[in-house]
């Protein structure tokens, strides 16, 4: 059995400004959510983006507006689609003065991973994989902050249907905001074809979110938006988001 993960207290203050927060900005628009964050934290909020989902680039789109010069950051897992990789060069020559792109990978590459671990670990032991080629180049990138932000919306799956707008994250001991938690993939549509915001090609394919190449397949009409990551096992999320 795998250890649990230590948690970190909020410092009592910020506990309360959060909770606070929380309670009025629960359903409050994206502009509000952002408003209170970079008001509070300023240059310490930096936005974490897969490229894999709408919420990513629309919000990339919103932070180059209100807070220009914030750092958004990625994760290269070295298992993204071609797609993705193109969506991310898209995005640098769109916002290159508007937002402080960031990459964060693990140094261990492909190749040793499998020396190491043996050939798939994504199939045999996905929560290692996720760990650490996800998990642990995440602490990097939040190292330093003190808040981040993410896409996560309350209508992508069942385990995300109860999302706060603003919560203290336990698991990376900083605030966290999901600017765009009310909303659904439609709003977030109207906003990218309004703002001509670049998006990754394969949502035009079935694949409403993409993560990595071994564990994402297109999903049909009648699926949840999440049902075609890690299909076939029970996992559902990659250890960034829980708790
Ligand atoms: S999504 Fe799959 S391939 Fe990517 S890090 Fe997680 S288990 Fe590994």
């Amino acid at each position: 059995m795998s250890e649990p993960t230590p948690t970190i207290e909020a410092p009592a203050e910020e506990a309360a400004a959060l909770a606070e927060a929380e309670a009025r900005l629960h359903d409050a628009p994206p502009e509000a959510i952002l408003d209170w964050m970079f008001n509070r934290y300023g240059t310490g909020v930096t936005l974490a983006s897969a490229f894999g989902n709408t919420s990513d680039v629309v919000l990339i789109d919103m932070v180059s507006k209100v807070a220009p010069g914030t750092e958004v950051f990625y994760l290269d897992t070295d298992f993204l689609f071609d797609e993705t990789y193109a969506l991310i060069e898209r995005t640098r020559e769109r916002y290159t003065n508007t937002v402080n792109l960031q990459l964060f990978r693990t140094a261990l590459t492909p190749e040793q991973q499998a020396a190491q671990y043996g050939e798939a670990l994504w199939a045999t032991a996905p929560d290692q994989c996720c760990d650490i080629r996800k998990v642990q180049p995440i602490y990097s990138a939040l190292e330093g902050k003190q808040a981040w932000l993410t896409g996560v919306r309350r209508d992508q799956s069942a385990t995300r249907a109860n999302a706060p707008a603003v919560q203290w994250d336990a698991k990376f001991g900083l605030a966290k905001a999901n600017p765009l938690v009310t909303w659904d993939e439609k709003r977030a549509w109207a906003y990218i074809f309004a703002n001509e915001v670049p998006y990754n090609l394969l949502h035009d394919r079935s694949y409403p979110t993409v993560g990595c190449t071994h564990c994402t397949r297109p999903v049909g009409t009648d699926e949840d938006q999440r049902a075609g990551r890690w299909a076939g096992t029970d996992k559902v999320e990659c250890g960034l988001h829980l708790g």
